[in-house]
């Protein structure tokens, strides 16, 4: 097993395979200006399954695949289908904003896709332009059904910020109402690579409060120590509502999950700069046994909490985009 020194069991891990992405949501990166990685920088395909079979034999079995925009990277079935194979590895789930997979969904459930997590942050076309800068609005629902026909599980994450698209709170809960999806709201966090902090920020409280005041009969579930978000029923729902507090982070107690960025940098904190060069590891010639040991020591020293990660970076990391960590 994988665990750290405040005794948490690390049994999630989250690949961002690609820092590139066809859109440019404004709280996730600045709209020109961005230098991507160059080829040769991005961890392989078969670096990454070698890392997920090294973690794999660790105890974790559920890998999330991210990015930037994972489905922008070629050929990401086939790695996904390999990767599912892993012994070890019980679910892989992709989190995506939905524009290039439309054509790709049916092939989803072979290719061994457990769920899809889908970003969306409005209802309103016009609306989607303004946070994305582009006008992709169409495709991402075309996916959304597409994923519902083919019975894939599917949230809906939507970073509800104040005075920009907190307005659509009901109406982008609705979907659950409507729909067997869970639909979860995101605290903005500061991740947007200009190091304008997150301005927008409504906190996990205030959405709560708002979800109480739109819906009568809500009703916070209980939910598992590791899950990142407090769930809500509400009469008559398909599907549920939750809040993650990805700024606020009230959740860390119960974290299970580490990070590989496209670059092939540890991070046992959403919060932290990098612990752990694998790249240069998994290209040197370390074997997976000293791998292991090298992620088994950092996965140690995890800190307490994104506010301890925050603390223990020599800069401030919030001029870092999310493409980069992954969410
Ligand atoms: N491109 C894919 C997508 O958008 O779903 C995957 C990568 S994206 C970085 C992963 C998640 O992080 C998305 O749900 C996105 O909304 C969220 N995200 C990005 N920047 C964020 C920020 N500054 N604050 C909160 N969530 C953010
Ligand atoms: Fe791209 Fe996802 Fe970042 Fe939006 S949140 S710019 S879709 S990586």
């Amino acid at each position: 097993m994988l665990s750290d020194k405040h005794g948490r069991t690390i049994s999630y891990l989250r690949l961002a395979v690609t820092d590139r992405c066809n859109l440019r949501c404004y709280y996730c990166m600045p709209e020109c200006g961005i230098d991507f990685v160059q080829r040769k920088e991005l961890l392989s395909y078969e670096e990454m399954l070698r890392l997920a079979q090294i973690h794999a034999d660790m105890g974790v079995n559920k890998v999330r695949i991210t990015g930037g925009e994972p489905f922008v990277r070629k050929d990401l079935l086939p790695f996904i289908n390999r990767l599912s194979a892993i012994p070890g590895i019980d679910e892989v789930h992709v989190t995506t904003n939905g524009t290039v997979s439309a054509g790709m969904v049916s092939q989803f459930k072979e290719a061994g896709i457990s769920g899809i997590n889908l970003s969306l942050d409005t209802l309103r076309k016009d609306r989607f332009f303004e946070i994305t800068r582009r006008d992709q609005f169409d495709e991402v629902m075309r996916t959304f059904h597409q994923l519902l026909e083919c019975g894939i599980p599917v949230k809906i994450n939507m970073v509800l910020m104040n005075g920009v698209n907190d307005d659509e709170l009901v109406d982008m809960a609705l979907l659950a109402r409507d729909y067997p999806v869970d639909v979860r709201f995101l605290e903005e966090m500061p991740f947007n690579g200009n190091g304008a902090g997150n301005k927008h920020l409504l906190s996990a409280r205030m959405i709560e409060e708002r979800l109480h005041q739109a819906f009568e009969g809500i009703t916070k579930l209980h939910s598992p120590h590791h899950e990142t978000a407090t769930r809500f029923s509400v009469p008559e729902f398909k599907g549920n509502v939750g809040i993650i507090p990805s700024f606020t982070r009230t959740i860390c107690g119960g974290c299970n999950r580490i990070r590989v960025t496209p670059t092939g940098q540890l991070k046992t904190c959403l919060y932290d700069n990098g612990v752990l060069d694998l790249k240069a590891l998994l290209r040197g010639t370390a074997d997976d046994s000293f791998i292991a040991q090298t992620i088994r020591s950092a996965v140690d020293k995890k800190p307490k909490d994104g506010f301890e990660a925050e603390r223990q970076i020599q800069e401030s990391s919030n001029r870092e985009s999310m493409a980069t960590i992954g969410g």
